[in-house]
């Protein structure tokens, strides 16, 4: 997959291929809810879906693996995390959780659900490109600058439209892009205890702690980007990482009170069939 999916993703649209854009919840430091659905969809998208259910599922897993095992366990969500293990830490490439990604946890269920539609990832990063390639899942990933570039070149506005996502609506898991949201949302109270996680953002921060660990962490749940997946180098600069925590904040509230029809929320039966750990 090139790093510039642009000219592809154009060229699919014309040919009216049908294609299912999966969300992060990281997009509202750049778009607005519910109006980049309406955006969406004048782009030429046919639907689109939360990654939030895809994380629940991922979450399920780090759950199972906690309760199972002692060893440290290292989250493996984030690739720039994951690369960075594997070229300055190799002695702890063993502890990265064998556990899908969000984004290719949705790619999976997507595959189930929508069959025959292309598969394209609005990215907050370029490590997610590369997690990608290395993917099946993934048919196009493109970033947050470049979805802002396709709405002004073919003049899509922001919308009133009050459109909902297509499927797979999980409130809780919409902190996933803030530091220590997998650990918060992951239901490990009674598993784990609290001074056995270490949730750091910021990758100067996390290779302090590899640098010199500490032996009572059980689980590190670690993102590259300062804050998390909403200080992403694709996110808007225009906020400060406090604002952009506001605004998920605010995300999640509303949407606890959205009435979702149950069609359109994350059920495990969507998923039934589908293995998340590798
Ligand atoms: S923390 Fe940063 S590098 Fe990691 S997935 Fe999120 S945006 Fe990408």
């Amino acid at each position: 997959m090139d790093k510039n999916n642009i000219p592809k993703i154009e060229k699919e649209l014309k040919k009216k291929t049908k294609m299912v854009a999966l969300v992060a919840p990281s997009f509202i430091t750049d778009f607005d809810y519910p109006s980049i659905l309406t955006q969406l969809k004048k782009l030429g998208f046919d639907k689109s879906v939360e990654l939030t259910f895809g994380a629940k599922m991922v979450n399920r897993e780090y759950h199972k693996q906690l309760k199972n095992s002692k060893k440290l366990l290292i989250a493996s969500t984030c690739p720039g995390i994951v690369e960075t293990i594997k070229l300055r830490y190799p002695k702890y490439v063993k502890n990265l959780a064998k556990i899908d990604s969000p984004m290719i946890a949705t790619g999976k269920i997507c595959r189930k659900i929508y069959p025959k539609h292309k598969t394209v990832f609005l990215s907050p990063c370029d490590y997610k490109k590369l997690e990608a390639q290395k993917s099946k899942h993934i048919d196009y990933v493109i970033d947050y600058e470049q979805l802002g570039e396709l709405f002004k070149k073919h003049k899509i506005k922001k919308s009133k439209d009050k459109k909902l996502f297509d499927k797979f609506y999980n409130d809780y898991t919409k902190i996933y892009p803030l530091e220590g949201g997998l650990a918060k949302t992951a239901h490990l109270k009674g598993i784990i205890r609290k001074d056995e996680i270490k949730s750091i953002s910021g990758i100067k921060k996390v290779m302090k702690f590899l640098d010199n660990p500490d032996p009572k962490i059980r689980f590190l749940d670690v993102l590259f980007c300062v804050g998390g997946c909403i200080g992403g180098p694709k996110t808007t600069k225009k906020l400060t990482i406090a604002q952009k925590k506001k605004k998920v904040l605010s995300y999640l509230e509303k949407s606890k009170k959205e009435d979702i029809p149950k069609g359109k929320k994350g059920t495990l039966e969507k998923a039934k069939g589908i293995k998340f750990t590798y």
